[in-house]
């Protein structure tokens, strides 16, 4: 590989490779940031209003029902013998009606009945897998249980039931009292900050159910069942609160948990690790895309400059820097490769030594610099007079060299004799030296066997005659 090309390629991989450093790093430490506020801020935020509003829908109902199942008017209604069932009813009613509840309810353990606003709605039975809640709370060392399960009196809906037991001051289980609430406001509530933050919230009951998850039936059940989550659900059941992260189908969840204890449940808020890439995605093309925009307008005027500096190098080594025209170096090497051409076909190579008559004079009357401008002139009117094969060269001082390739003596000859004629004519020269400034031309001619010494030698002897012959004008080699 060349010089320029390795030093575009170094250049380029320098710059690629310092781009996609600073861009990884800066992807890398944003992603970090990111992820830091996902879970230092965004997260428990969430947490923080969710804990809020649950608080608001759930607390003061949990405290209805806790009354109720302390309501000395309900003991003693039982014990009474639940005669009256329309008092019930009313009560029933009322506490509905006055905490906007969706339902309130109260299960006589003696008789098995279940209250509600309407009247008795059935009897609880341990064949029902409905009533499971009633002899799962029956059972229960606490006071209470919170539930999620259709409501048979609100046509199946989902409901949040808040369950009590009904206790005698001695402790005698009575029965079994509480309010349902209707779901879809807290429903609202999560899947709002569901929609606004992409995190999934749900809750959780100590025994490890999911309430209120985002899509119901779709997704397990019980904690136990989360794919991943397995690996954290005991210290997430057990802990007040927690952070904990998993791994679900390739991808990392951050999980941010916290026990409402007034509750007794456990929110969790969800995310996808991922989810903070998107947004770091698009800089990072814009980067990426202007790195290469960069480098490509680096490279290209890197590109130019070199190719610049690389000619400016090229000129003053093979051009004569007075007249622009190569000097003897670059004559000499394309002379080689003309003469190789030649060989090849046999044709004949003329070579026209062309010298400036009493130059020195110029030089003596008006100065260098005068010989330069006429040495200039000169050389433009050689160079104009110049076929596109030819090629002329400063041979050095006031000596001119032109090749004329394809052309035998006495065509040369007629060149040779064309270019005199027109120096003579030249009125600005003529002005400038306010003398005549003539050319004294020696033609030599070679076919077969091309060497350039040779060839010199013979235009110069035949430019001597030249000389001898009076000056400004073309001899011939004999
Ligand atoms: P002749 O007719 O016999 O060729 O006479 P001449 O005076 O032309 O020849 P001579 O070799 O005696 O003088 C050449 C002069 O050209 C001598 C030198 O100072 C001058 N010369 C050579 N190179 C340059 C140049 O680049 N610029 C200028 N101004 N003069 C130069
Ligand atoms: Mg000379
Ligand atoms: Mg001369």
């Amino acid at each position: 590989m060349k010089f320029k090309q390795r030093m575009l390629v170094v250049v380029s991989l320098l710059i690629i490779v310092g781009f996609m450093l600073t861009a990884s790093v800066s992807f890398y430490l944003s992603r970090q940031a990111a992820l830091n506020s996902l879970v230092e801020h965004e997260m428990p935020l969430t947490s923080d209003n969710i804990y809020a509003e649950v608080q608001r829908d759930l607390i003061k109902p949990r405290t209805v029902s806790s009354f109720m199942g302390n309501d000395t008017f309900l003991e003693d209604w039982i014990l009474g013998g639940e005669r009256d069932s329309a008092a019930v009813t009313r009560y029933l009613n009322e506490i509905k009606q006055k905490y906007g509840a969706f339902t309130a309810f109260m299960v006589s353990d003696l008789t098995r009945n279940y209250y509600y606003a309407g009247g008795v709605l059935k009897q609880v039975s341990e064949k029902d897998s409905r009533d499971d809640w009633y002899f799962h709370l029956r059972q229960l060392p606490g006071d209470s249980e919170l539930n999620l399960d259709p409501d048979l009196a609100n046509g199946d809906e989902l409901t949040i039931f808040i369950n009590f037991k009904i206790r005698t001051s001695d402790g005698t289980f009575l029965g079994a009292t509480g309010l349902g609430l209707n779901l879809a406001s807290i429903t609202q509530i999560f899947s709002d900050y569901r929609a606004r933050y992409g995190n999934n919230v749900y809750l959780v009951t100590p025994t490890g159910n999911l309430l209120l998850q985002g899509r119901a039936g779709a997704e397990p059940q019980s904690l136990y069942q989360k794919v991943g989550v397995k690996s954290v659900v005991e210290q997430v059941l057990s802990q007040p609160e927690g952070r904990f992260s998993y791994v679900k189908d390739g991808k990392t969840y951050l999980l941010n948990t916290r026990h409402i204890e007034e509750l007794d449940l456990i929110l969790c808020v969800e995310a996808e690790e991922g989810q903070v890439d998107e947004a770091l995605f698009p800089p990072l093309f814009i980067t990426l895309f202007v790195s290469f925009v960069v480098t490509g307008v680096v490279l290209a005027l890197l590109l130019k400059a070199i190719n610049h500096y690389q000619q400016e190098l090229e000129s003053v080594a093979w051009q004569d820097p007075l007249t622009g025209l190569l000097n003897r170096r670059a004559f000499t090497e394309r002379y080689e490769r003309i003469k190789s051409g030649h060989l090849r076909s046999g044709k004949p190579l003329s070579l026209l030594m062309i010298d400036v008559d009493h130059f020195k004079t110029i030089n003596d009357r008006g100065g260098h610099s005068l010989g330069d401008q006429v040495l200039q002139h000169i050389a433009d009117l050689l160079d104009d007079n110049q076929r596109p094969t030819d090629c002329l060269g400063r041979w050095g001082g006031e000596e001119f060299i032109l090749l004329l390739p394809d052309t035998g003596l006495e065509q040369a000859a007629q060149i040779a004799e064309r270019i005199r004629a027109k120096l003579e004519e030249h009125q600005l020269v003529f002005q400038l030296c306010q003398q005549e400034v003539t050319l004294s031309i020696g033609v030599a001619e070679q076919q077969g066997l091309f060497d350039l010494d040779a060839h010199v030698l013979a235009a110069d002897m035949a430019l001597y005659k030249a000389k001898q012959d009076g000056r400004n004008c073309v001899r011939l080699e004999e």
